[in-house]
């Protein structure tokens, strides 16, 4: 039997806290299942830490983990997923609005083999400000990257913990694990789940996080893409810019010498054509593009070898000492 770690992100939930615990400890005694709880107070100041601590000291399977400040919820995230001992790392939010009792539906879908499984709160009880663009965001993440999910943002998950070793969380890409673990040949697929209306506090979470939401897609394009050959992506734009301008500057000449042999050619400076000021422009831009390309590579040449750029699944065969 493995062992699951539940990593829930806390911040001002005081209220939620208590049930939530029991929730969990039912279900759990109903399946049968081994688990810990990890609690991430994410600088919460209404008492959410003292109600960890509580619980901590009531079930020795509960821990808690304090932040000194608000650090946001892919910080507790990741602070969770550190600290998780269970094969099965599940992440869910603390104010009730994930339901528990989807837990074993989540472990079947891993058990056909999948090593993420993403909820869809296909019926979703927020406001309808938080709904319409979300559809949107979905849509322009799948077609990105190509993984369709239809509820990325959905805080409800279950991953395998190895995955934690390869995919390194920060700043807000907590929602684009499945994303980041797909580039790297992981499994991903979702399950349809029960969503609830929030009962206690407020949401943490406005319209901004859709923009947020969109310039990290950005990122996180650029970074399973490219993240390894920068210049690329960046060198090609550099070398259309300086074709333009390039060609641009050839057709600008072209018509400067043969206006002294053709007659009907007026003579002109090059610098009264507007197409003088663009192709400098452009090739200006190429240069650019191609130094913050080769700048890009630098870094990742230097920096990027932490990460390593494939992921095994296994091996076979012995292994002979080296000579
Ligand atoms: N959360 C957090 N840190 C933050 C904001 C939120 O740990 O800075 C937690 C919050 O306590 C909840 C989860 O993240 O458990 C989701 O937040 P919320 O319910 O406000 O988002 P919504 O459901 O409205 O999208
Ligand atoms: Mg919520």
């Amino acid at each position: 039997m493995f062992m699951l770690s539940i990593v829930i992100p806390v911040y001002n939930e005081v209220e939620s806290l208590s049930e939530l615990y029991g929730e969990i400890d039912t279900l759990a005694r109903r399946e049968n299942y081994e688990f810990e709880i990890l609690f991430v107070d994410d600088g919460s100041n209404d008492g959410s830490w003292n109600e960890i601590e509580k619980l901590a000291a009531l079930d020795s399977r509960v821990r808690g983990i304090r932040f000194r400040r608000n650090f946001g919820k892919a910080a507790a995230l990741d602070a969770g997923f550190s600290a998780a001992q269970g094969q099965i790392v599940i992440t869910l939010d603390a104010d009730l609005q994930d339901d528990p009792h989807e837990i074993p539906r989540f472990l079947e879908k891993m058990e056909e083999g999948f090593d993420v499984v993403s909820g869809w709160k296909k019926v979703r009880h927020d406001p309808w400000h938080k709904v319409g663009p979300s559809r949107v965001f979905n849509r322009m993440v799948g077609w990105l990257t190509g993984v369709h999910l239809h509820d990325h943002n959905c805080g409800f998950k279950t991953y395998r913990r190895e995955i934690f070793h390869e995919v390194r969380l920060y700043g807000e890409l907590h929602r684009f694990v499945p994303v980041l673990a797909h580039a790297r040949g992981w499994r991903v697929d979702e399950i349809v789940i029960n969503h609830r209306p929030r009962k206690h506090g407020r949401s943490k979470y406005g319209v901004w996080r859709i923009v947020k939401g969109f310039l990290d897609l950005l990122t996180v394009y650029f970074l399973t893409g490219f993240g390894q050959r920068p210049q690329h992506l960046l060198g090609a734009v550099g070398l259309l810019f300086f074709f333009l301008g390039g060609a641009g500057f050839f057709l600008l000449l072209t018509y400067r010498v043969l206006s002294w042999t053709v007659e009907f050619m007026e003579p002109k400076h090059l610098h009264t054509s507007p197409w003088f000021y663009i192709s400098i422009t452009a090739l200006l831009l190429g240069a650019q593009f191609m130094s913050i390309g080769f700048l890009a590579e630098l870094i990742t040449a230097y920096h990027g070898r932490d990460s390593q750029a494939y992921s095994i699944e296994k091996r076979t065969g012995a292994v002979k000492p080296r000579v």
